[in-house]
């Protein structure tokens, strides 16, 4: 008789333990199905000694499982990976494992799947649904419920195309090979600064030894072709690599470098894959198939078979907070799979974290530098507007020497780029006549005004309205005001002022694949486009010879609200859009409008330093014993019910406990006390360093029970405050 433990994927449950049917071999790691209730549930064998076990029943009384999936069995480093990430962050072991199975393929034997694509024949019958249809699909392919979710009609429509002939089925392989990159495809003539740096990374990857290193080198420096030769020394050792990348935007641009230097493209994983692309890409990166990985932050827990370089790249970006389900940071998580796999990993920024320049300071980290930009092309000169000094005309956003410098490129036929992080046309809404402000029923929040699409939408949930014609308070007719710019107001207002123009708007709601990512570089590269108005989405990655000027459309808005990352934040987000002129011949000049120019963070982007910057920064937290110095939790308590949510999050906190160098704040109203319909209350866990707060807080809210109308997560290391 043998017995085994299993970590089931049931977010509810931890390990249950099941009996091994003669005739099917298992051992920690395989992946087997198990019963569970009337169910049949994916899990993985786990060592018993790790994880106690939920039934511990009696031998004669456990269940069969039921199968063992045809996959090579999870490695044991990505098992201790998905311990830490539960114990460090507090998730169920099964909600950090379910990104580790993120595709069922492991099951599957066929290796054929069947999916579906228009064959440009028009059907005999050709209804209104039926045209939609084939115009939304394009040349796209996808199985058929895909393809009914890309048209927005039913699965029966999409059958009855396939009758008619207008859509055909085709066979894909999902164990088609993919191309192995060449390292010796298109090396690049490396300066001798970026050498150096390519040496210590490369010799890094030789050993294959744990080893963070902190890639820092400015925007414009070659970190990429850096970072390339370990990719190349890691294909050349039969070696796996993943590149992280923090926004599937950039995975578009990533591909076509990579492919410039290594003659194909390597596999891609994100949220955007057809499943049958995601079939494919996981059982390449199981079998060791799939050499380099470029992905979102997800792409951390696949069972890469045998990991010998990680990268993350703009290791900066706040987008590797994970926010949802298992609140996890992807770049520390990345730093500890390559512990446990015995691997280097690179964190590549022009803006370095001040937690990750902590551990260089401190010596964990390695740290290599690339301090000018490559081929002799300078960084950018930063002027600050006082709008006080130099305001914009009435009901206009852009100061007077912004738009001389805007003129000025187009009579020069160069691109500009004004920055401005808020989607929309304007980020509030009122009624002139009675202030009626409109708000999202389900948040605390304003609803945005989009005038591309003639809508208001709530960018926390996502509800939409259509723009009323008449205010819902008072009933009277077109007295709506928009309040404050987003970028499509800043669109109209260059519109309005050079009608010849070609402007162009990247947001989340205009570039929201990487095929329009791409579309989007193909006109800059072509030179369609004078001004890009954009968020946050165009301030890196990118790289535009002909892009001259940047203009920060409102530095401030980042400073608002007491997040304890606002400085740093802003400065990152100013360097790296900036860093987007003058990357070619032609200089580059950045002006950022404020109301503060005095205020460190705009001195310190002016005169360019960083180090003074960073210092001041490092100390204040020093003092205020916040990360890396000290360490904040946050505990969120929510419900539909706001009765419910108040009275469990002040049980909670009347239950603190008293522990030397750990301080509870609140609970108080979450800074958006209402999200999706929730009502949310906020503890916020302040403790020195050593500490084990993770410990703390289990036994803490372990003692307690509250009723299942409400929600209580704990998000360790929070960004939002
Ligand atoms: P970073 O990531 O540091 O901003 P990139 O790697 O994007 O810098 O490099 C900036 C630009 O300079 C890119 O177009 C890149 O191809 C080019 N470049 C950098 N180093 C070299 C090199 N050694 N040879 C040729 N081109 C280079
Ligand atoms: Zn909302």
């Amino acid at each position: 008789m043998s017995r085994v433990r299993v970590l089931v994927l049931n977010s509810a449950l931890g390990p249950l333990d099941y009996r091994v049917p003669h005739g099917l071999a298992v051992e920690p790691g395989s992946i087997v199905v198990a019963p569970l209730g009337p169910r049949q549930l994916l899990g993985v064998v786990w060592e018993p000694d790790r994880l106690p076990s939920e039934n511990e029943v009696g031998d004669n009384r456990l269940r069969n499982i039921l199968a063992v999936a045809d996959a090579p069995p999870v490695g044991e480093p990505l098992r201790r990976l998905i311990e830490w990430t539960s114990d460090y962050y507090l998730a169920p072991p099964a909600s950090v494992m379910r990104m580790t199975l993120a595709s069922t393929s492991a099951l599957e034997g066929t290796r054929m799947v069947v999916e579906y694509r228009a064959t440009g024949a028009t059907p005999p019958r050709l209804t209104p649904q039926r045209s939609q249809a084939l115009e939304r699909i394009g040349t796209r392919q996808g199985l058929i419920r895909e393809l009914a979710a890309v048209a927005d009609v039913s699965e029966a429509v999409i059958r009855g195309l396939v009758k008619s002939g207008a859509i055909e089925a085709v066979e894909v392989d999902v164990d088609s090979p993919y191309p192995v990159p060449d390292p010796e495809h298109a090396p690049p003539e490396l300066s001798p600064e970026q050498r150096e740096a390519a040496d210590t990374l490369v010799a890094g990857v030789a050993a294959q030894a744990f080893e963070p290193t902190l890639l820092d080198g400015v925007t414009g420096s070659g970190k990429t072709e850096v970072y390339f030769e370990a990719v190349a020394e890691a294909v050349r050792a039969g070696k796996q690599t993943l590149v992280l990348l923090p926004e599937i935007a950039l995975t578009e641009p990533f591909l076509k470098r990579f492919h410039d230097r290594f003659g194909c493209e390597p596999v891609a994983w994100h949220s955007g894959l057809r499943s049958t692309q995601r079939r494919r890409a996981w059982r390449a990166i199981a079998s060791g198939e799939a050499r380099v990985v470029v992905g979102a932050r997800s792409a951390l827990f696949l069972p890469y078979a045998n990991l010998g370089l990680i990268v993350v790249d703009e290791a900066h970006e706040t987008s590797f907070k994970q926010e949802d389900g298992v609140h996890y940071h992807a770049r520390d998580v990345a730093v500890m799979r390559g512990r446990f796999e015995g691997c280097p990993v690179i964190l590549a920024s022009a803006t370095p974290a001040i937690e990750t320049r902590q551990q260089v300071v401190l010596g964990r980290y390695k740290e290599v530098r690339l301090p000018a930009r490559f081929g002799g092309a300078e960084l950018p000169e930063i002027e600050a507007i006082d709008l006080l000094a130099e305001p914009p005309e009435r009901g206009r956003w852009l100061a007077p020497r912004l738009i001389q410098a805007l003129e000025d490129r187009i009579e020069k036929r160069e691109q500009s780029l004004l920055f401005l992080n808020r989607r929309g046309y304007a980020p509030l809404t009122l009624c002139r006549t009675c202030g009626h402000r409109f708000q999202c029923p389900n948040c605390t929040a304003w609803m945005v005004e989009h005038r591309l699409t003639r809508r208001l939408a709530c960018h926390h949930c996502g509800h939409i309205e259509p723009v009323p014609r008449v205010c819902p308070e008072c009933q009277a007719e077109d007295t709506l005001v928009p309040c404050g710019p987003g970028v499509e107001r800043i669109a109209d207002e260059v519109a309005a002022r050079w009608p010849e123009a070609r402007v162009a708007i990247v947001t989340s709601d205009t570039i929201w694949s990487p095929a329009k990512a791409a579309e989007f570089v193909g006109r800059m590269e072509a030179g369609d486009i004078d001004i890009v108005v954009g968020t946050q989405l165009v301030t890196k990655g990118y790289h535009f010879p002909n892009l001259t000027l940047v203009g920060v459309v409102d530095a401030d808005l980042g400073l608002e609200g007491g997040d304890l990352r606002a400085a740093e934040r802003t400065f990152q987000q100013i360097r790296q859009v900036s860093g987007r002129a003058g990357r070619g011949a032609k200089p580059g000049q950045v002006y950022v409008q404020t109301h503060s120019p005095k205020a460190g963070v705009m001195q310190a982007l002016v005169t360019g330093d960083a180090e003074a910057f960073y210092d001041a920064e490092t100390e204040s937290r020093r003092e205020a014993g916040a990360p890396p110095f000290g360490r904040y939790a946050a505990i969120i308590v929510s419900s539909e019910e706001q009765a419910a949510a108040a009275e469990i999050a002040g049980l909670i906190g009347r239950s603190a406990p008293h522990e030397e160098g750990m301080h509870v704040y609140g609970p108080a109203p979450a800074p958006l006390a209402m999200l999706r319909g929730r009502h949310r209350y906020r503890l916020l866990v302040h403790a020195r360093r050593a500490l084990d707060v993770q410990d703390v807080i289990r036994e803490w809210l372990g003692n307690l029970v509250w009723p299942a109308k409400v929600r209580v997560t704990v998000d360790v290391d929070p960004y939002s405050f």
